[in-house]
């Protein structure tokens, strides 16, 4: 076998959304937006029902109706980019609910999809998406007559609990859904660990179900391995990969294993990236390449069959910083060429 192996844990997956759903005393949704966070939206969601999660959001109304096929009839699927031109047909055969954005969106759902199940996405300061107040108090008595499912907004830095603007957006969501007898949703990861004054009636947690940061309890969901595909001895001096960035400073063991940007370990994380044969660690040297990374395994006994990039010793959020980004940029970078394997 030459791709490396991407090991998805569903039982971790399932106790994380439990492990968040016990945090607060409302309903705890799933977001499952971007392929599941790019492990799969079809399994991620089917395995988070059966923890017992009844409504999922996706970003777009297409991969609503792959989370309807992979779910069937039943849980609500709620779309966050709304009602967009020409997603009536979408919306209406998988039975989705658009989270409306905006009154032009607002008119597109009742001309097109009449009585149909929706939700209103409002602007609490973040800026990218909703109704803002303006435009709310505006639509607000028409949007009600028609009985939203669900009134949401989204935090823009709820991964920094002291930060001000936590508190302003909570101030702004609650003016604009005062006396609303709609359930309401504020919270994503970040929200649910601001306490229960964010959490009103549903959580939508996306990062903290696939073991990322700032949910630290998190179990870890992904684990990846690459095979070694060949080894070699460097004299001193010898130069490894493109550009002859690293050169061997002592006689070195070199192993090459099979993956690379190409397949989501980008590029930048090079020079300060490591992996692991089991609890061994080893640098990666040189740059990473479109299918290969080279590594310094001279100080291990024997030659691996594999090294582990993403495991106990390292997770999403340990090669994000090696890389200067996020977990979520990690996650949902995964390339499609790992031979993935689900546990649970
Ligand atoms: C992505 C997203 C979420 C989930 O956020 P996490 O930080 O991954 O928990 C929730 N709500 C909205 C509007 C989002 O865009």
């Amino acid at each position: 076998m030459t791709a490396a192996t991407l090991k998805i844990d569903l039982d971790a997956l399932a106790a994380n959304w439990r492990a968040l759903d016990s945090l607060t005393g409302c309903e705890t949704a799933a977001v499952v937006k971007a392929d599941g966070y790019g492990l799969s939206a079809g399994r991620v969601a089917r395995a988070l029902a059966r923890a017992g999660a009844r409504r999922f959001f996706v970003a777009l109304a297409q991969e609503g109706a792959e989370v309807r096929q992979a779910l069937g009839p039943g849980p609500m699927i709620c779309v966050f980019s709304g009602h967009m031109e020409g997603d009536a047909p979408l919306i209406r055969d998988h039975d989705l609910t658009p989270m409306l954005n905006s009154v032009d969106q607002m008119l597109r759902q009742v001309e097109a999809l009449p009585h149909r199940s929706f939700g209103i996405q409002l602007d609490s300061g973040m800026n990218r998406l909703g109704m803002e107040p303006d435009e709310w108090a505006a639509l607000r008595g028409i949007a009600l007559r028609q009985m939203p499912a669900l009134i949401m907004s989204h935090l823009a830095c709820a991964d920094e609990p002291d930060h001000p603007m936590n508190a302003q957006q909570l101030r702004v969501f609650k003016e604009m859904t005062g006396n609303i007898d709609v359930p309401r949703s504020l919270a994503a990861t970040g929200g649910i660990l601001l306490g229960p004054d964010y959490h009103f009636d549903l959580t939508r947690p996306g990062v903290g179900l696939y073991g990322g940061l700032p949910f630290e309890a998190a179990q870890p969901v992904v684990a990846l391995d690459m095979p070694v595909i060949q080894t070699r001895d460097l004299a001193v001096g010898e130069t490894v990969g493109y550009g002859n960035t690293w050169s061997a400073q002592r006689p070195s063991r070199i192993a090459t294993v099979a993956a690379g940007y190409a397949d989501g370990l980008i590029r930048a994380m090079g020079p300060r990236a490591q992996v692991f044969d089991g609890n061994r660690r080893c640098p990666v040297v040189g740059r990473v390449s479109m299918d290969l990374i080279t590594v310094d395994i001279t100080d291990l006994a024997e030659t691996p069959e594999s090294l582990s990039i993403l495991g106990p010793h390292q997770g999403v959020d340990d090669l994000a910083e090696a890389a200067g980004t996020i977990g979520y940029e990690i996650l949902t970078s995964l390339g499609p060429r790992y031979t993935r394997e689900y546990l649970g």
